[in-house]
């Protein structure tokens, strides 16, 4: 090995996790935090779990809530078409109305 140009190795290097496991290792550096490591991460404990440490899944729900009241306060497509159809069909009638008042 080369003098003077390799960082200083840690036989006895802990990787600590936020679940509260640790595990040793060798490394440059003496410990190491993890948010999740093998003892706690559902690929290896099998268990599904919500791994959300960037508010994603707290956002994607108050999404959801968001939509949901909204599209109460809507009404929603088919009244939408029925008020256009009533608007067109009185549109006509003036229409109608007005060729027959210039006919008079
Ligand atoms: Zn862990």
């Amino acid at each position: 090995m080369k003098k003077d140009i390799h960082p200083k190795y840690h036989e006895d290097a802990q990787i600590v996790c936020v679940c509260g496991a640790i595990h040793k290792i060798g490394s440059t550096q003496k410990e190491i935090h993890v948010e999740i490591c093998s003892a706690c991460h559902p690929f290896y404990t099998g268990k599904e779990k919500l791994v959300d440490t960037a508010g994603r899944v707290d956002r994607f729900k108050k999404q959801q809530e968001l939509q949901k009241k909204t599209s109460a306060v809507r009404k929603g497509k088919a009244d939408k078409k029925k008020r256009a159809a009533v608007r067109k069909t009185e549109k006509e009638k003036a229409k109608i109305k007005a060729e027959i008042e210039s006919n008079k």
